[in-house]
């Protein structure tokens, strides 16, 4: 580890993330460990002494974009340590270290340590770090005292079990295993402590979160009590692990948790949802959604939809669509499946859909969900709904409403707003924003 206490110039790192949630969440951890060893961060693009590259491997091109941002790093700073960690450096280490002018190739068990392996210079040749991920309940070392955004992600959970059978998350990742109870509070605390207002609940498999017999409705709970803290979203969460006890809190106004439910259904039509090892019928995800939407009327459910899966065949696509457009969804990310080496899907490949077809199939699917997320923003016009502004662009505030409407407004008065709860009139649909004029001052 480089020591620049007192060092005349400090030393530059830029990190860069690819993928998720989680890896974002990780990210910020990484870049508050540099600039306490005294790092200055530079952005991503710029000179710099130490590049980081957070990767995911998630499709094959999630590996080719992960590979192009090595390569333009390498380029830009040939005499710099570049460091690759995460997912692709757990599945794809080989690959990576084929790269000119990678340093060091990090998995997923110790990429939170990179920072202790930097070192001024270039390796000879890569190291590469790849133990074999724990499956035991971790904490993490925050350090909780730097700049903050405005909503910050908080990971709670690693890994998976479910191997569905297209996913290369659980070989990426590891085992499901839960962040420690304590560390979990410590850190939202200390998030709240330094000017957070909303959490964003983040891991692989959240839903399955258990600690000490403490569940996600109790998590949800025990942030509830944490005074400063208005908002609790839950990034994503599988549709098996919803426990109906969280939907009645996302009804509840007074609780931190916000009716914003990320439910990835990734097919409507229930042979494909077997083949690909999911765990439930279309009629069971639409019975849940449905009964979800009744009792939470301003509930914002967005998913996750694959296309163009082993055997999908015109008419199964047809029925996802169908599927998509009858429920009451908000919108829907599209992925085109992608053959990840190691996945059952895979190794059992058979009527495997032309890229083309796939691609086309995605398009589809995009068309329906912007629609739908017109739909859904268009349900509010001229309602007032609270927001919780971010940092200014050009002048102008963006923010997100409770369940999950973009918004843009302007400041009435010269003061500093940012991170500020605001009602909002939302007046007329721009792009993917809605606008509108703030109308009073809710409180921070
Ligand atoms: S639930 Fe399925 S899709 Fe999600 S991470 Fe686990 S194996 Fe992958």
């Amino acid at each position: 580890m480089v020591n620049l206490k007192g060092s005349a110039k400090p030393l530059r790192a830029s990190v860069t993330t690819l993928g998720c949630r989680l890896n974002q969440a990780e990210s910020q951890i990484i870049k508050e460990k540099l600039e306490v060893a005294g790092y200055a961060m530079v952005p991503f693009g710029e000179d710099a002494d130490l590049g980081i590259i957070n990767t995911c491997t998630v499709t094959r091109e999630a590996d080719a974009k992960c590979r192009k941002m090595i390569r333009q790093f390498v380029r830009r700073n040939p005499q710099a340590f570049t460091a690759v960690i995460g997912c692709y450096s757990q599945m794809g280490a080989k690959a990576i270290a084929s790269i000119p002018g990678v340093d060091l190739i990090i998995g997923n068990q110790d990429k939170l340590s990179v920072v202790d392996y930097a070192r001024l210079g270039k390796n000879e040749k890569p190291v590469i770090v790849r133990d074999r991920i724990d499956r035991k309940d971790f904490s993490i070392q925050f350090v909780g005292d730097l700049p903050f955004d405005k909503r910050a992600n908080l990971k709670i959970q690693d890994g998976c079990d479910f191997l569905c059978s297209f996913c290369i998350i659980p070989f990426a990742r590891g085992r499901a295993r839960v962040r420690q109870w304590e560390n979990t509070l410590d850190e939202a605390r200390a998030a709240v402590a330094k000017g957070v207002r909303e959490l964003v609940l983040t891991g692989v498999n959240i839903g399955t979160y258990l600690h000490e017999g403490h569940d996600i409705v109790d998590l949800v709970d025990a942030l509830n009590d944490i005074p400063g803290l208005l908002r609790v979203r839950i990034s994503s969460i599988e549709p098996t692990t919803v426990p109906w006890a969280l939907i009645d809190r996302m009804g509840d106004r007074e609780h931190v948790l916000l009716p914003y439910l990320h439910l990835p259904l990734q097919s409507g039509c229930d042979k494909v949802l077997q083949a690909m090892r999911r765990r439930y019928t279309t009629g069971e995800y639409a019975d849940f959604v449905q009964r979800a939407v009744k009792q939470v009327p301003d509930l914002c459910v967005g998913t996750d939809i694959l296309v163009g899966f082993n055997g999908e065949t015109e008419a199964d696509f047809e029925e996802t669509c169908r599927f998509f457009n009858d429920l009451r969804f908000a919108y829907t990310h599209v992925f085109p499946y992608s053959e990840r080496e190691g996945t059952l899907s895979v190794k059992r490949a058979n009527d495997v859909v032309p890229i083309e077809e796939r691609n086309r199939r995605c398009l589809q699917l995009r068309r329906y969900s912007s629609q739908k997320r017109y739909d859904f923003m268009q349900r509010y016009l001229g309602q007032e709904m609270n927001v919780l502004l971010e940092d200014p662009r050009d002048d102008r505030f963006p923010g997100y409403t409770a369940n999950y409407i973009r918004v843009l407004t302007e400041n009435p008065q010269s003061s500093d707003i940012r991170n500020q709860l605001v009602r909002v009139r939302l007046d007329r649909i721009s792009a993917d924003f809605v606008e509108g004029p703030i109308v009073s001052f809710v409180g921070g």
